[in-house]
């Protein structure tokens, strides 16, 4: 698609940076289900392309529209619909900003677990489409495992209501999770049934300094055998922290420097027992030489000091530009081969950019940004760090999505016959292939 100067987001862009060259034929906003399903059925026997769009915080231009496109926005559909305080789950319309639904469960005593940096502006069916990610998925999964229903219009107008609210229901095909992750190219969702779990009573951060990727892998399994409750495992490398201290213009953390900084968090209750058993662990990692230094924050300001640092990401990135930011899915006995190689290569071949690390590595999923590259130089910085992925059977995207900027990478993390499969699912739900045209794979 043709593409403009960097904007701020809007109608015509998204937190990728990709913007479209013209606007949309047409902008709609509907309020309900019927009249999402009205536009679709009639843009569908047009033969009109469509762009379906939530809260424009996604990083894969999924939801930029190309010139001429009809636009459904989903923001009008932003009510909590159903709220079980006895089960545990909330139905929701798809234009449900997340932050504003934890905050809503939260009142009755219960939480939903999904959060990403953006939680102030993505909405839940962005959410969903995109099967998010984010900081807690080591404990609680993607946006895959909290789904329990989805409501959806199809391509042809038809309304799939599939708003099952039971945890097991293995009841043939679970066609929720042709929808999950497939970015609103076989569908717009439209409701969402969410599973809740008991708001913790309270967080509890350490920031751990270390020399070795070997101690960070022992640490991970120890964790993981340990502390049941530990929900976010994020690594930060030695320049990502001092980009980050930069960029916030704060002393960083340790007097000294070290390889590695994971910043780990538990959820649990608020006792002098639970404040033990980390104690208690970290006082083991000490014991074993796997850790060089702690900081344990003694109160809830003083962890948020620290995941500022982690949430740095956004203030680090304006100085980088124009950058190319990564979140690639690799196995952790390969990444740190990944990691020397990819970097070597990045400041052989561009020495004027830069290359920070950081990532939920519970998960396998690491963050790499560099920059600033020549815009015409970008193509090859994405070629070299996805062939690198390919050679070790990694993800191009461990949770953003492929959209429209990774579309032609996919080949390097799908082979020939899951590709082929995409497509023929594709043809099935949209024989004219009008929703989120573009995105994800080409078709015929
Ligand atoms: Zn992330």
């Amino acid at each position: 698609m043709p593409v403009a100067a960097r904007r701020p987001a809007g109608l015509f862009g998204d937190a990728s940076g990709l913007c479209s060259s013209a606007d949309p034929s047409m902008v709609f906003r509907p309020a309900t289900t019927e009249q999402v399903a009205d536009i679709v059925r009639a843009c569908t026997a047009e033969g009109r392309a469509l762009t379906i769009q939530g809260g424009l915080t996604g990083l894969a231009g999924g939801a930029v529209p190309a010139p001429g496109d009809v636009v459904i926005s989903l923001a009008q559909m932003n009510r909590l619909e159903d709220f079980d305080t006895v089960g545990g789950t909330a139905t929701v319309q798809a234009g449900m900003v997340l932050e504003t639904l934890c905050a809503l469960v939260e009142e009755q005593g219960w939480y939903f677990p999904l959060d990403c940096g953006a939680r102030g502006s993505c909405q839940i069916g962005g959410n969903v489409a995109t099967n998010a990610g984010g900081n807690r998925v080591l404990r609680y999964g993607t946006m895959r495992e909290l789904v329990l229903g989805l409501e959806v219009v199809r391509a042809d107008g038809t309304v799939l209501t599939m708003l099952n609210q039971g945890l097991k229901n293995n009841t043939g095909i679970d066609l929720k999770h042709l929808f999950i992750g497939s970015e609103g190219t076989l569908g717009v969702i439209t409701r969402v049934v969410l599973r809740l779990f008991p708001k913790p009573e309270r967080r509890y951060s350490a920031l751990l300094a270390l020399d070795t990727f070997e101690q960070l892998t022992k640490i991970l399994k120890r964790a993981r055998g340990s502390l049941p409750e530990l929900s976010s495992f994020e690594v930060m490398w030695k320049d990502y922290l001092q980009a980050a201290a930069a960029a916030l213009d704060k002393t960083p953390p340790f007097n000294a420097s070290f390889p590695l900084y994971i910043l780990l968090e538990t959820e649990g209750r608020n006792s002098p027992e639970e404040a033990a058993k980390i104690q208690d662990f970290l006082g083991e990692l000490l014991e074993a030489e796997l850790v060089q230094d702690i900081i344990v924050p003694q109160n809830e300001e003083q962890a948020a000091q620290l995941w500022k640092f982690r949430d740095a990401i956004g203030e680090i990135l304006r100085d980088m530009q124009p950058y190319v930011a990564f979140d690639v899915g690799i196995s952790l006995p390969a990444l740190p081969a990944f990691i020397d190689s990819v970097t070597a290569e990045l400041s052989q071949t561009w020495p004027e950019a830069r290359s920070l690390l950081f990532g939920h590595l519970g998960d396998g999923n690491l963050h790499l940004s560099t920059g600033p590259h020549a815009p015409e130089n970008i193509v090859a910085v994405e070629e070299l760090v996805y062939r690198a992925v390919q050679k070790v059977q990694g993800s191009i995207s461990a949770e953003h999505g492929i959209g429209r900027v990774k579309k032609a990478f996919l080949k390097y993390s799908r082979s020939e016959s899951e590709l082929a499969l995409m497509r023929e699912l594709k043809q099935v739900l949209d024989p004219t292939g009008c929703l989120n045209a573009q995105r994800v794979i080409d078709t015929p």
